[in-house]
């Protein structure tokens, strides 16, 4: 592709699901190196690229503290996030694996195999060109990693949250189960919260509001698209704060 980047440093968000095959769970290395791929060729176009990943393919712990009353909520959040960092290295070793340098940063220390996530020095990275993989959300229970996207995205002063996800944008009702849905191209983060519509959690759309961080949630399904994104073409539907 050529063409130049619309912006100049961005958050993709990728939710669990775009690492495991539609309706699944747990890792698929085609779906890992598809999304791998995607992502890569967005860094190629001179994108400053920090990725917030999701880990709902393994665990969501709102989901099972609400099945079981052995495992505390708390810790079923806890849980949720320390599987993200399992997503975060499946990306970065196939990140990777196309020449793309990046680094997996966890707020929840996890030394090992990643670094902490201090701010300075995750702007160091990106203006080095590596890609930052963001792993663990904000390390506080009760959130979502939608929350972590919008609060590293405002930390990191990002343009844009890129939100991926199955389907072309936000319709009018779900696209899956309604053929009359139909997709809106452009709203404000204040229909998103009247309408409740299905973006992101409300933490993270109010959050956005009040930091005037605009939003792109468009398919990742189909190749190319995050590219097409990146260099603003109109795809998907534009939340703007
Ligand atoms: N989580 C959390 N705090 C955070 C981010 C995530 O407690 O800041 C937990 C939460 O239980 C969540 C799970 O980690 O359900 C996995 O993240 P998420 O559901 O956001 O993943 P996604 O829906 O993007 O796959």
């Amino acid at each position: 592709t050529t063409g130049t980047p619309a912006f100049r440093r961005i958050l993709l968000k990728l939710s669990g699901e775009s690492f495991c095959r539609p309706g699944g769970s747990g890792i698929s290395v085609d779906e890992v190196s598809r999304i791998a791929r995607q992502a890569s060729r967005v860094a190629s176009l001179g994108v400053e690229l920090a990725i917030v990943v999701g880990g709902g393919n393994i665990l969501r712990g709102g989901q099972l503290s609400r099945d079981n009353d052995v495992i505390k909520e708390a810790t079923a959040h806890y849980m949720g996030m320390t599987a993200t960092v399992i997503n975060g290295l499946a990306l970065q070793d196939a990140m990777e694996g196309l020449g793309c340098e990046t680094r997996l940063m966890t707020t929840i220390r996890m030394e090992e195999v990643a670094e902490p996530f201090i701010r300075r020095r995750a702007l160091s990275h990106l203006s080095k060109g590596r890609v930052i993989i963001l792993a663990t959300g904000t390390g506080s229970p009760f959130v979502t990693t939608d929350t972590a996207a919008a609060l590293r995205g405002k930390e990191l002063g990002v343009d844009v949250i890129l939100k991926a996800t199955r389907v072309d944008g936000i319709f009018s009702a779900d696209p899956e189960k309604n053929p009359h849905a139909v997709l809106y191209p452009h709203l404000t983060c204040e229909q998103v919260l009247a309408d409740q519509l299905k973006v992101m959690d409300l933490t993270a759309i109010g959050m956005c509001m009040e930091n005037h961080l605009p939003i792109l949630v468009f398919n990742f399904k189909k190749e190319g698209n995050i590219e097409r994104a990146v260099l603003g073409e109109p795809i998907g539907t534009w939340v703007s704060a």
